[in-house]
């Protein structure tokens, strides 16, 4: 049998119990015929990271048959929290629970100066977001600045992640900004 962290606490969590209440005399055969199943019990699970603030804490998402969220834990096994949330990554649970099946998975688009908004594709969004990045980036790249060194930036672009984006994802996306010439890079963890 393979110990992880979750297994090892588990085990000498009960054992330690189990082992207490039988020295003060309770009859653990009873308790356990009593005892009530976790309801996250046969739930799927899905291993997501707190959206909120920069220590990117782990947490396990309970989901029932409908795939809708019914309970949220820290992850034991994730090495920045190992198993704890604070108040704001527990509240998690509620922003997963209130919008499911409520979130919008369409593109809106509302053009300059429109009211109402239309329905676009994935791929004719993506093509005119990549078109506008690229036009900006063509019309204000800077080879020299005002004292002829050369810089090769662009300053009409800023880019801004989010707390969500983990290690990996912010590595390749500077990356990638970094090669079109953006200097004005940033997170929202550090606002
Ligand atoms: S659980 Fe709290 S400390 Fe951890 S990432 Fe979320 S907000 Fe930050």
């Amino acid at each position: 049998m393979k110990f992880t962290r979750r297994s090892f606490l588990k085990l000498t969590g009960a054992s330690v119990a189990t082992t207490a209440l039988i020295e003060f005399g309770y009859n653990m055969a009873a308790v356990a015929a009593e005892a009530e199943e976790l309801r996250t019990v046969g739930t799927n699970t899905a291993y997501t990271i707190c959206p909120y603030c920069s220590c990117g804490c782990g947490a396990i998402i309970y989901s029932d048959e409908h795939g809708h969220p019914i309970a949220i834990d820290g992850d034991p096994d994730h090495p920045t929290n190992l198993g704890s949330l604070c108040s704001k990554g527990a509240s998690m649970f509620q922003v997963a629970a209130d919008s499911a099946g409520k979130r919008n998975t369409k593109v809106l688009y509302r053009g300059p100066g429109g009211c109402e908004w239309e329905e676009r594709s994935w791929d004719d969004a993506i093509t005119d977001i990549a078109r506008k990045i690229k036009d900006t980036r063509d019309k204000y790249f800077m080879e020299k600045d005002a004292d002829g060194n050369i810089v090769n930036r662009v300053e009409a672009i800023a880019s801004l992640g989010g707390a969500a984006v983990n290690n990996e994802e912010c590595y390749l996306w500077v990356k990638a900004m970094r090669t079109l010439g953006l200097v004005y890079i940033d997170h929202q963890a550090r606002i």
